[in-house]
């Protein structure tokens, strides 16, 4: 049997210079009672280091890269673990696989059914339609959890675009 850890892995950048986004992270979890585990500090890490849109797959390559003895059970739960204390989410792309999130980053997102771009766009710029599904139907409106779908400025202009009548 292989030792559990046979590579030795050159220290990331990442961690040589926190990312000044995680104390904030920290705080809340401690302040919600929750550890600060390495696993924990890993993936918020590996979420912080790259594009902040990542597949479970592309974070978890991240955290490979950090914390190699992080095993795949151990790296699910503490996922959802996160979600539940609230520092991360997840969101969809139209049928595509759910895309992890960093919380407290006010923004929401936007995505071109003809040209495939994403827009962040301001979460309170959405406060409106939040608000009036709450006066109105007594809903609490989560309108993160999907990506808003439309047309960009650029294909709305294109008279060729396809606006579905
Ligand atoms: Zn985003
Ligand atoms: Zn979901
Ligand atoms: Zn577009």
């Amino acid at each position: 049997m292989a030792p559990a850890s046979t590579r030795s892995l050159p220290s990331p950048a990442i961690e040589a210079h926190p990312d000044p986004r995680l104390q904030p992270i920290v705080d809340k979890i401690r302040s919600s009672g929750g550890k600060v585990t390495r696993a924990r500090m890993a993936i918020l890490e590996g979420l912080l280091a790259g594009p902040h849109h990542a597949t479970v797959e592309e974070l978890e390559a991240r955290v490979r890269m950090v914390a190699p003895d992080v095993h795949e059970a151990t790296f699910y739960r503490t996922l959802g673990a996160l979600e539940e204390l609230g520092v991360v989410y997840h969101l969809h792309f139209q049928h595509g696989p759910s895309i992890w999130h960093v919380a407290g980053e006010d923004h929401e997102h936007l995505f071109c059914q003809a040209c495939g771009c994403t827009i962040e766009v301001a979460s309170r710029d959405l406060e409106p339609l939040r608000a009036a599904m709450a006066r109105r139907y007594g809903f609490v409106l989560d309108t993160r959890h999907f990506v808003h779908q439309g047309l960009c400025r650029a294909c709305a202009a294109r008279p060729d675009t396809n606006r579905g009548s």
